[in-house]
């Protein structure tokens, strides 16, 4: 860093000088740039990838262009549009977050890191986004990318995640952080982290960094950041229960708020262990041993995996369960598109209507 700061700049300057040829500028999230388009866009792109994030950013923004519009949505058509992004937590922190936005600030993100980040789902990180981004302020970001990033320009040892590794990179963060351009310089170590020094095979080559990152001196670029040992993940079981009508509408149960898979609809859960007959007496009082298995397939979660088993039953049992439209209802095909269901769910409701259209 002392290196850094006797030459000025040098960091922030060779990166803005990579952006002004290379980085990209025609992202959507990149045109009528405000604090709520930018918002959303950190938030989507949590986790998630760039390529994999604009269709669901364009279909966000016709629904819900400003703060306003999201307020009033209800959270049902906001998971719905979220549905396969993963993560919903996420989707339901901005669905409250544009509540208080509205409640308390007149509709108008706040414009300090320090209020930002007492929204739900806004951390440090994407508050600075936001606000050098949008105000051109130099408060530094600190994403997945530049953690990437700076652990191999400084080759800083540790876990990321372990405390003192984190403040270290909070203070490189900040010392690198250039006082005007801020906006730009943002864009262009975020375009970095992803374009080029990316989690296998960085391009190097191509960097502006190169001559004075330290894991590319040291030809040790696949040594940073550390990589945590991975503990093999606790495995669980269930079996979602696919219960048709004589319409051939299909029961979906609305998960509570938190939780695995919080306020999205999802098929009837059974646990195997008793044997699923049994179960199926017990929680939806059906006689019935008619259940064929239609799928076998596994989910991860950050902290467990989940083998699922999708039986259908097929007596077409009705009124097993009543609709009361808000916990359950019978669902069509049709209705599908509108309701937020997580991967797996909808997985299993497509390969069952696949089959009962081929049947
Ligand atoms: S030189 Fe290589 S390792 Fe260093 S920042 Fe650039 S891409 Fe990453």
């Amino acid at each position: 860093v002392n290196n850094i700061k006797a030459n000025g700049n040098k960091f922030a300057d060779s990166i803005l000088e990579w952006y002004s040829k290379y980085g990209r500028t025609s992202l959507p999230w990149q045109s009528n740039i405000n604090a709520y388009r930018v918002w959303i866009s950190e938030i989507m792109l949590q986790q998630t990838q760039v390529k994999t994030v604009i269709p669901y950013y364009e279909r966000f923004m016709k629904r819900f262009p400003d703060v306003c519009s999201l307020s009033q949505a209800n959270l049902d058509g906001v998971l719905a549009l979220w549905s396969g992004l993963g993560y919903y937590q996420r989707g339901r922190n901005l669905y409250y977050s544009a509540k208080i936005i509205t409640e308390n600030y007149g509709g108008k993100l706040p414009n300090t890191v320090e209020e930002l980040m007492t929204l739900p789902g806004i951390g440090r990180s994407t508050a600075s986004a936001i606000t050098s981004i949008v105000l051109n302020l130099p408060t530094p970001i600190l994403d997945g990318n530049v953690k990437r990033v700076l652990t191999r320009f400084f080759m800083i040892e540790g876990y990321l995640g372990q405390s003192q590794v984190n403040k270290l990179l909070w203070q490189k963060a900040e010392e690198l952080m250039p006082g005007t351009n801020c906006a730009k310089y943002t864009q262009a170590i975020m375009d970095i982290g992803s374009m080029l020094c990316t989690r296998t095979k960085p391009i190097c080559n191509q960097c502006p960094l190169q001559s004075d990152c330290s894991a590319h001196k040291n030809n040790k670029t696949a040594d940073f950041p550390y990589k945590k040992p991975k503990k093999p993940l606790p495995q669980k079981s269930c079996v979602f229960v696919i219960l048709a009508d004589a319409y051939n509408k299909v029961m979906l149960i609305k998960r509570p708020p938190k939780g695995i898979w919080g306020g999205l609809w999802c098929l009837p859960m059974i646990e195997p262990q008793c044997g699923i007959n049994i179960e199926l007496r017990k929680s939806f009082k059906l006689e019935s041993n008619k259940h064929h298995t239609i799928l076998k397939l596994t989910h991860k979660f950050s902290h467990f995996e989940l083998a699922i088993k999708v039986i259908s039953i097929t007596n077409k049992s009705q009124n097993v369960l009543m609709s009361d439209s808000i916990k359950r209802r019978w669902v069509s095909i049709e209705d599908l598109p509108n309701l937020g269901i997580a991967k797996p769910v909808m997985t299993s409701l497509l390969t069952y209507f696949d089959k009962e259209v081929l049947v």
